[in-house]
């Protein structure tokens, strides 16, 4: 049966995917944002029936009677994050206890947005679920790890706590349509060099890895996340890893591009 669904930060890149596969799957969708990186054009088109739209900052309690509260408000991207440092961390912390307290009045069942970042820069990889991480706290991505890791510590009290129906998800890097162009991301920032036959910036030796996720197969596994019965937390990403040079070199191959690559200042706690 189709439920009520409220989604934060549902103008963005992520979670405007997740509104249009609830949507699909027959569910009514509240999407909330305050458009600090979102954009409305995300959510073009869904203006009917089962879709409502409010401007909303999340750091501030709402008051709306749902069946599932998915909490994805929050700048993803270093330089987006890094932009307002603590209106970052207020809204994963403030975000988490709002969509926290509503979801206990109504009964709902929650879904936090958590991030590989919760690792830091880990000693081990690939990194397990149960691998308690390696985070500068006092570092400028501090702002943003530590508040995701307040979000899962926050939500699990709620769980244990109060019975709360939790689901936690860990995002590993992902990418696909209405990413922005300008979030200063690798890849945006490598396709785009690529393509105007700029050099692409590799940061540091280029040895540090990440994963790449398409957004599509991330949405599914969220969906079914929150379908199954697991209230711990669970890594969502491509197991391929890939170094950032690596990654450089396959863009050029793949876009037939002349650009050199040229290394620049690892940024501080790059992992
Ligand atoms: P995004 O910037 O496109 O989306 C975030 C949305 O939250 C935007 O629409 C923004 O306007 C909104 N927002 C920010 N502050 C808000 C506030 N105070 N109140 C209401 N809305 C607010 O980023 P995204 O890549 O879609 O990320 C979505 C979620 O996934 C975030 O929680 C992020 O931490 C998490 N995540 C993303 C990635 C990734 O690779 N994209 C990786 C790990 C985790
Ligand atoms: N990076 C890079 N050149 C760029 C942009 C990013 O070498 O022009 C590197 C960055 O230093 C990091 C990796 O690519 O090691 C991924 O960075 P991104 O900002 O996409 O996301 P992060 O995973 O760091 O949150």
């Amino acid at each position: 049966m189709g439920m009520k669904i409220l989604i934060t930060g549902g103008a963005g890149f992520i979670a405007s995917h997740l509104c249009d596969a609830l949507l699909a799957r027959g569910h009514e969708v509240i999407a909330v944002d305050n458009l600090l990186t979102g954009n409305l054009d995300n959510l073009a088109g869904l203006r009917y029936r089962d879709f409502e739209f409010i401007r909303h900052d999340i750091t501030i309690p709402l008051w709306l009677e749902v069946d599932e509260v998915y909490n994805l408000a929050c700048p993803a991207a270093p330089g987006h994050y890094q932009y307002n440092p603590i209106k970052t961390t207020k809204t994963s912390v403030m975000g988490a206890i709002n969509c926290l307290g509503l979801a206990k009045r109504v009964k709902a069942r929650v879904f936090q947005a958590s991030t590989s970042e919760v690792y830091g820069d880990p000693e081990i990889h690939p990194q397990r679920e149960d691998y308690w991480g390696h985070v500068n706290p006092i570092g400028i991505r501090g702002v943003y790890d530590e508040a995701k890791r307040f979000s899962e510590a926050m939500v699990m009290a709620y769980h244990r706590t109060h019975g709360l129906e939790t689901r936690i998800v860990r995002i590993f890097n992902t990418y696909g349509n209405r990413m922005r162009l300008d979030d200063g991301r690798v890849l945006p920032n490598f396709m785009g060099q690529a393509l105007r036959g700029e050099p692409l910036t590799v940061y540091g030796t280029g040895d540090q890895t990440r994963s790449f996720c398409h957004v599509s197969d991330l949405v599914e596994g969220i969906v079914r996340l929150m379908e199954s019965d697991s209230p711990e937390p669970v890594n969502l990403g491509n197991p391929e890893e890939v170094t950032i040079l690596q990654f450089a070199k396959e863009i050029l191959e793949l876009s037939g591009s002349g650009s050199p690559i040229v290394f620049k200042p690892l940024p501080q706690d790059d992992p």
